[in-house]
């Protein structure tokens, strides 16, 4: 038996006696009562105290007894989650070495100065170079300057993106280095294009629709049709959700002024620099495309898009079924582009119609984003197996209008739901298969509601073992019974009980089990890794300069998450091009008032949504803006964390107290 103390972002920490031959993860579940709800995963444990060394979560299974040595020595070992900033964790730890275990000495000086440099907004990558040259210095430093050396290199290996992410874009995602937070409040912090959130809530209640779209506008060209389909993640770190436990509705605050400014608004796209010699190509009119295009525009140059398709939008006008966004609200929302003067070239396939060696010998810059279109199929060739991109690519154009009885969708994610939810709407009854059980698909809870409103059927926790064919025809489907999706090292690793079968009919099979990058269009010399992805760096430089990419050519993402890269990218290729940096437009001056007092008795406002039976009828859009009166009361709901407080609250559900929460 060993006697440790647990630690970290865990509901009970405290001291325990344990058999060395646990694993890490029994200790953290059986002694520690498992991760804070907020912050499931364990992303790195730190055995035997605050210079024991850092083990990466992966290694979840490794048992006590591995680690006794250094357990043994201090007897702690710490659990930390999603919120692990190594820059702050290295800023801890050389303060404790100074101020506790008293090593003050110039090398911990001077890694102490290094660190504060990045924390604080005031480094580049010369400063992650000098902190590698520290780490690696040896000769007379005592036993805790030497750990103190191991932990930074293990750390620079382990969160290597995430220090450059501090140095070059100036951000800690992690929201806990507070000098880079954005806008100062927690959402803006996670929102992937960092908008200005308390800003435009707080310019809601003083009528100032104008400002606030111009404000939303400056981080998001896309704030009309984010306002509609956003999954939101900035609300998922709402300091209000965190206290009353429901988060301010901030994606409909974003749609009620998107709403009434998107038509009459002029400033956003007229107010810009003059124009400059420089040419950029954009290839892929999609979100990640259009925003770069929007911020290099109205820096002064000459853009010009090259979109493979008809119409803009990429996944937007291809993908997103039409009750969550109709073509024409897209049509509305770009016709900025041309507004700029930014050249767009429809139905033009790079390396088909036109080589991206072409594009490169006649622009000053490139940049791919080209998203992914590339659906994956499960199942046999076969006119009854489509792939979701095929299938929602089909409807969203009007050349699909109806579909057989029984169609079955295979996936567990957002675009499996949109296709189950497309199917009863084209006159079948879908059956929607997936691995993941209810609560850990990857749609948030209220869309899988309304899609069961909507008569599709989950059936959750299974697999398809089996297409069965009559001749050329498909009849059915035989599942399995998927026992469990990830690993103890929450990689995907589906394990199934091949004892507990199921048979379903299917008359069309949609596979929605996700989407590849299509690189073929690209030069030799554009460098791509063994798993045939993109070598991008931190700031979206392929390996060939001049060319950049972003998007979900990238990885795949949200909407938001390709504008907020789209605009990094358009900094990027404006510093190359030898700009002075991007053109953001006036500052806009957010009024300071003060909260009502009756803040905490408010109830979040609910946007009207069709019936069900409404719903099924058709492809109208489902979910209404806020009226006047709803935006203000929920704007009231708002507790201007940019002026009062900077992090989010860290919750921590206690045992025995199901449903009952703090916060520390
Ligand atoms: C069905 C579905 C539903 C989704 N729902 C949501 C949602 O509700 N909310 C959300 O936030 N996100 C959603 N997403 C994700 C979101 O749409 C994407 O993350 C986003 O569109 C990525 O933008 P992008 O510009 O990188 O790529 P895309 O939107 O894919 O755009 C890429 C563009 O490049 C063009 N292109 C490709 N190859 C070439 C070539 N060789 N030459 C020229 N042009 C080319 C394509 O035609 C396309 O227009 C959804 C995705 C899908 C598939
Ligand atoms: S309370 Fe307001 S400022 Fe604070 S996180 Fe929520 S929306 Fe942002």
């Amino acid at each position: 038996m060993i006697e440790v103390r647990l630690l970290g972002a865990i509901n009970r920490p405290g001291v325990v006696q344990v058999d060395e031959s646990l694993t890490f993860k029994q200790l953290l579940e059986e002694y520690g009562g498992g991760m804070l709800r907020k912050y499931p995963r364990p992303v790195v444990m730190q055995v035997g105290g605050p210079l024991g060394p850092i083990v990466r979560g992966s290694r979840i299974n490794d048992r006590v007894r591995d680690h006794a040595p250094e357990i043994r020595t201090t007897r702690m070992v710490a659990f930390f989650g999603e919120r692990f900033c190594p820059v702050d964790f290295l800023g801890f730890l050389t303060r404790f070495l100074v101020r506790e275990a008293r090593i003050d000495t110039p090398h911990v000086r001077g890694v102490h100065r290094t660190v504060g440099e990045i924390a604080g907004g005031r480094s580049d990558r010369a400063a992650l170079e000098r902190l590698r040259d520290l780490a690696a210095a040896r000769g007379a430093l005592s036993h805790g300057e030497r750990r103190m050396n191991a932990l930074i290199d293990d750390l620079m290996d382990i969160f290597a993106d995430d220090f450059a992410e501090h140095v070059e874009a100036r951000y800690c995602h992690f929201g806990v280095c507070r000098i880079l937070f954005h806008h100062n409040a927690p959402c803006s912090n996670t929102c992937p294009s960092n908008m200005n959130v308390p800003g435009y809530i707080e310019l809601i209640k003083h009528d100032r629709l104008e400002d606030a779209y111009t404000l939303m506008k400056q981080d998001n060209p896309l704030s009309f049709v984010c306002g509609k389909v956003c999954p939101a993640p900035c609300e998922t770190r709402c300091r209000q959700g965190d206290i009353s436990g429901v988060s301010v509705a901030i994606r409909q605050l974003k749609r009620y002024i998107a709403d009434d400014r998107l038509a009459a608004s002029t400033e956003y796209y007229e107010d810009r620099l003059p124009a400059r010699d420089q040419r950029v190509a954009v290839v892929g009119g999609g979100p990640a495309g259009v925003s770069a295009a929007f911020y290099l525009a109205k820096t002064g140059y000459q853009v010009h898009i090259y979109e493979a398709q008809h119409r803009l939008g990429g996944m937007l006008a291809y993908g997103i079924p039409a009750y969550r966004l109709a073509n024409h609200d897209i049509e509305a929302e770009l016709a900025f582009l041309g507004k700029m003067g930014v050249a767009v070239h429809l139905g033009t396939r790079v390396g088909e119609d036109v080589p991206l060696s072409r594009l490169r010998a006649e622009h000053d810059a490139v940049l791919l984003a080209t998203g992914r279109w590339v659906g994956r199929k499960m199942g046999p060739a076969s006119p009854q197996v489509e792939s979701a991109a095929d299938f929602l690519w089909a409807v969203k154009q009007g050349e699909r209008s109806s579909v057989p009885e029984k169609v079955v969708v295979i996936g567990g994610g957002a675009v499996a739901m949109d296709c189950a939810m497309t199917a009863p709407r084209l006159g079948g009854h879908a059956t929607l298969v997936s691995l993941e059980q209810r609560a850990e698909m990857l749609v948030p809870a209220y869309e899988v509601e309304e899609a069961v409103e909507d008569g599709v059927e989950l059936l959750n926790g299974w697999s398809v073992k089996e297409f069965v064919s009559d001749g050329d025809r498909l009849r059915k489907l035989v599942l399995q019974r998927c026992v469990r999706v990830f690993d103890d090292e929450f990689r995907f690793a589906p394990e199934f009980d091949p004892n507990e079968l199921l048979e379903i009919e299917a008359d069309l099979v949609i596979s929605a089990v996700g989407q590849d990058a299509d690189l073929g269009y690209l030069d030799d010399d554009i460098a791509v890794d063994e798993r045939r992805r993109l070598v991008l760096d931190s700031a979206f430089r392929t390996s060939v300069e001049g060319v950049f990419a972003a998007g979900d050519i990238k990885a795949p993402g949200l909407v938001i998450s390709a504008v907020g890269e789209g605009k990094r990218a358009a900094m990027s290729i404006d510093l190359y091009l030898g700009g002075s940096g991007i053109h953001f437009g006036r500052s806009i001056e957010v009024p300071e008032t003060r909260l009502d007092p009756r803040i905490w008795d408010f109830q979040r406002e609910e946007a009207a949504k069709l019936s069900a039976e409404e719903r099924v009828r058709g492809f109208a859009e489902v979910e209404s803006t806020f009226s006047y009166d709803q935006a203000h009361a929920e704007a009231k709901r708002c507790m201007r964390c940019d002026r009062n407080s900077l992090q989010e609250l860290h919750l921590r559900t206690f045992p025995g107290k199901e449903g009952m929460s703090s916060w520390t």
